[in-house]
């Protein structure tokens, strides 16, 4: 690991103004980045350690949505009972990831802004667009079984630049109930939607966010969600913890004699970014709660999926995932 230096910081805008300097990086938990810095995939010359500032309320907002400070443990939060009651999605998404011991650590904050496990960009002897524009995509003709299917390119005139998915499970649930993510910025508080906050590669795979360079993530704002009292979160992976997603469903649902009223439908696992299924959504309100009409909206949601010659498996199974998760929902509100 190269030499670097060590801050802590007792008030966010001097985290900030400090950040602010070329070459440094927040830290957290510190449950990814410093396993980046021994890789060799990043080299901050100075970590700013911002364990100090005072933002670990969880509160319950009396319109029944919720505000998390950004250094809440994940553990924490998914303990917390009104989020339980609120938004159990977003609480099954928190125990479904990492390790029992991660979660105590890792953050809200920092969960939103860990990077791909690509193997090709945890590689540093690899070829990878993400950790060296330019530098080509070893992923696209090597080990991709783990990688997008959606959003990536494939299949347009231009050769994808990327095709990394985001290893959160939070940010799945988050996109499921429209969270809003708040930020410090050296021109003061702002904020962004988590569908603003992520992005697509496209041309610039070094990207993974939209947060502007050296903003403080201060909290994640659960706006009121009624439908989300039901929510849920399914992962598959290839082993039942202590894994990356092979794919996931976050799903609420309404429904009322036998007809949808409302859904809302994310995937984690299948993009660059947390995939809101806007499509599947729209086809399935004020249809009937039928496997017909759930298998038809999870068809047409993925009939953008391009898979690669290792990752085609990742399409059935959301569709089956979907229609599983969409099943159960249903009969249980009988
Ligand atoms: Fe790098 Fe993205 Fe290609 Fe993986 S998929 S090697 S992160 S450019």
């Amino acid at each position: 690991m190269k030499p670097f230096a060590y801050q802590r910081v007792e008030a966010a805008d001097s985290a900030v103004a400090t950040v602010a300097r070329s070459g440094a990086a927040f830290l957290a938990g510190g449950t990814n980045i410093v396993d980046l810095m021994k890789l060799g995939v990043t080299a901050p010359e100075l970590l700013v350690d911002v364990t100090g500032l005072p933002l670990r309320e969880i509160e319950a907002l009396p319109d029944g949505g919720m505000r998390v400070g950004a250094l809440t443990a994940n553990s924490d939060l998914a303990a917390d009972p009104v989020l339980r009651t609120r938004f159990p999605a977003v609480a099954l998404a928190l125990l479904s990831g990492a390790s029992a011991q991660l979660r105590n650590r890792a953050t809200i904050g920092g969960n939103l802004l860990q990077r791909t496990r690509c193997r090709y960009f945890v590689d540093v002897t690899k070829s990878c667009n993400k950790r060296r524009p330019g530098a080509g995509c070893a992923a696209l003709n090597g080990e991709h079984r783990d990688l997008a299917v959606l959003g990536t390119g494939v299949g347009t005139a231009q050769q994808p630049q990327c095709i990394a998915t985001n290893p959160s499970d939070l940010a799945v649930a988050l996109a499921l109930v429209d969270a809003r993510v708040e930020l410090l910025t050296a021109d003061g508080a702002a904020s962004m939607s988590v569908h603003e906050f992520f992005r697509l590669p496209g041309d610039r795979p070094e990207r993974d966010t939209n947060l502007p360079p050296g903003a403080l993530i201060t909290a994640v704002v659960l706006p009121a969600t009624p439908i989300a009292r039901t929510s849920t979160y399914r992962k598959v992976r290839d082993r039942s913890s202590f894994a990356f997603a092979a794919g996931s469903v976050a799903a609420a649902l309404d429904v009322r004699d036998g007809m949808v009223q409302d859904v809302r439908l994310a995937y984690g696992a299948v993009a660059h970014r947390p995939w809101r299924a806007y499509v599947a959504e729209r086809t399935l309100r004020g249809k009937p709660a039928t496997v017909d009409n759930f298998e038809q909206a999870a068809d047409e949601e993925l009939a953008a999926a391009k898979p690669l010659r290792d990752n085609a498996y990742k399409v059935p199974l959301i569709r089956n995932l979907t229609v599983g998760v969409l099943r159960g929902m249903t009969e249980a509100s009988w």
